[in-house]
């Protein structure tokens, strides 16, 4: 199907020839057939476009106030009372096997 835009001869206004299955041409004006005499038909909305969304804010790295001290950790009571519990099942396996 062929089709072409120029203004009407008529009016002036501006359509679209198409032609149709039979050889025909018909104008038409936007989706509706161009009548002179009539106003022109309203223009359709544009159709909705998901809007994009604004780029999220990236957020900043994290930054500690100060730098972090390396520090050793205390001694811990509680790994020495794990290896002194370590060591005594140790022995009992050794009574176990023997
Ligand atoms: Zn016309």
């Amino acid at each position: 199907m062929s089709s072409y835009t120029r203004p009407c001869r008529h009016c002036g206004r501006r359509i679209n020839l198409r032609q149709m299955l039979h050889g025909q041409w018909v104008a038409f004006e936007g989706d509706q057939q161009h009548v002179c005499d009539e106003p022109a038909p309203p223009k359709a909305p544009p159709p909705a476009r998901p809007r994009t969304p604004p780029p999220a804010a990236t957020p900043a790295p994290f930054e500690p106030l100060y730098p972090e001290v390396p520090q050793d950790p205390p001694p811990s009571p509680q790994s020495a009372l794990d290896s002194e519990r370590h060591l005594a099942l140790a022995q009992l396996e050794a009574l176990a096997v023997a």
